[in-house]
């Protein structure tokens, strides 16, 4: 018996699942994904029949219920057995895109309109947590992603529809999403004129303009996107107007910066494990690289920072799925991490000498995947700049 929340017997049986697939599905095709820049939809179908795409979400709308405990648990479990920050982040884009439409249909069962609510979760969030189709979050713009408050996209009321004019990029997924939520402006008033539509990328007036090239995350499609003239439902706008859609991204944001640290973290911790199995094999100078005390040392400030940013990221996500708000929290764990994650990934190379430095070692994967994580999601600066603003200054 233990209290442990993340040692139940479910949670024992999510990592072995996850370990599992992670194992067989994922970690074997990774180079060949990298390569390609892309990973097939048929793994999308394959977590979602295995239902670890719907983990943290109601089995009402399709997933496999659990909570922010359990998303810990899978993120660790799909690094520590050969995936990658890469691979995340593609197969769990919606992560960040499918929270505004359960939230909205939700709204819109309490408002009584089931048929409005039914189309949302049938039409993109089964489907999505099924894994057969891929959705996506479109909020940064060309001119510029921390300041979401003032995005340019725009959105007019026409009839019934809307009409959406504008450009995103950066968006993960992006390339092969089936549905978008765009952040697009219904009025010119700042962050409270920022709203959230479901777009089916599908429509006419969307359009990849560009697959983007990047240093890391290779495997996860990255697509720069043009609306014109898209002309979308009314059932599209998913936040309630005038510009309900900024508060409905800080409040996801919460969610999207704990599992960044989770996934700094876990990046970390398979870093550590990966270097001391190298230290232990390798020998120069006539001895393996871990009876030298400097890098016994090394090693342990790997651990020391890795076990630290995970101790502080799980509290969180303990207070989190017991219904507390963590939105300060959660900045914090996602600084803490994305620093020992970025010190972990260089000293993992380091001591992996000219094989860290080989493209696709796995070590030098994750030092160049885990770059990214204290830039998207908030930039560890804004970051920064956010909490002093929860904390009132
Ligand atoms: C691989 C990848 C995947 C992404 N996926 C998505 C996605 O799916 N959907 C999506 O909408 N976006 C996505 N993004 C975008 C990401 O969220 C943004 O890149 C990030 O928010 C920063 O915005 P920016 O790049 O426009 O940088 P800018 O806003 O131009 O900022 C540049 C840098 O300036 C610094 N800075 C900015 N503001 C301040 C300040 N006030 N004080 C001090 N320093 C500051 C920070 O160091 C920041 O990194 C992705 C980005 C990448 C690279």
């Amino acid at each position: 018996m233990t209290n442990d929340p993340f040692s139940t017997d479910e949670r024992r049986a999510l990592a072995a699942l996850t370990a599992d697939f992670t194992a067989k599905e994922i970690a074997p095709n990774l180079n060949e994904w990298e390569d390609a820049e892309l990973i097939p939809r048929e793994v999308h179908k394959a977590l979602g029949d295995a239902g670890l795409l719907g983990i943290g979400y109601p089995e009402e709308v399709g997933g496999s219920g659990g909570d922010s405990i359990d998303v810990t648990v899978l993120t660790e479990n799909l690094l520590s057995s050969g995936g990658s920050g890469g691979a995340f982040a593609s197969l769990f884009s919606h992560g960040i895109a499918i929270p505004h439409m359960i939230d909205a249909a939700n709204r819109r069962r309490v408002a009584g309109d089931n048929a409005g609510a039914d189309w949302l979760l049938d039409e993109y969030v089964r489907p999505v947590l099924a894994g057969d189709k891929i959705a996506a979050l479109g909020v940064t713009e060309p001119d510029g992603g921390s300041d979401v408050a003032h995005l340019r996209t725009r959105a007019i009321p026409d009839g019934d529809d809307w009409i959406i004019n504008g450009a995103k990029t950066y968006i993960t997924s992006g390339v092969r999403a089936d549905v978008v939520v765009v952040a697009a402006r219904t009025a010119d008033s700042g962050a409270s004129g920022v709203s959230l539509f479901a777009v089916d990328t599908s429509l006419p007036g969307f359009k990849v303009t560009r697959k983007l090239q990047k240093m890391g995350w290779d495997c996860s499609d990255t697509a720069e996107l043009a609306f014109v003239d898209l002309r979308v439902p009314s059932e599209a706008l998913l936040t309630p107007e005038p510009g309900g859609g900024f508060a409905s991204l800080s409040r996801h944001f919460a969610v999207e910066r704990l599992s960044l640290a989770t996934l700094a973290y876990a990046t970390a911790q398979r870093c550590v494990d990966l270097t001391v199995e190298w230290t232990r094999q390798r020998e120069t100078f006539g001895r393996p690289l871990l009876s030298r005390q400097v890098v016994r040392h090394d090693l342990v400030e790997m651990i020391r920072r890795t076990e630290v940013a995970r101790t502080y990221a799980r509290a969180i996500a303990v207070r989190h799925a017991a219904g507390e708000p963590v939105l300060l929290e959660a900045v914090l764990a996602k600084n803490t991490a994305v620093e020992a994650c970025d010190w972990v990934v260089d000293r993992a190379v380091q001591l992996h000498g000219g094989a860290g430095y080989m493209r696709n070692t796995e070590v030098e994967r994750h030092y160049r995947d885990a770059r990214i994580i204290g830039i998207g999601g908030g930039a560890t600066e804004v970051m920064t700049d956010l909490a002093a603003k929860l904390l009132g200054w």
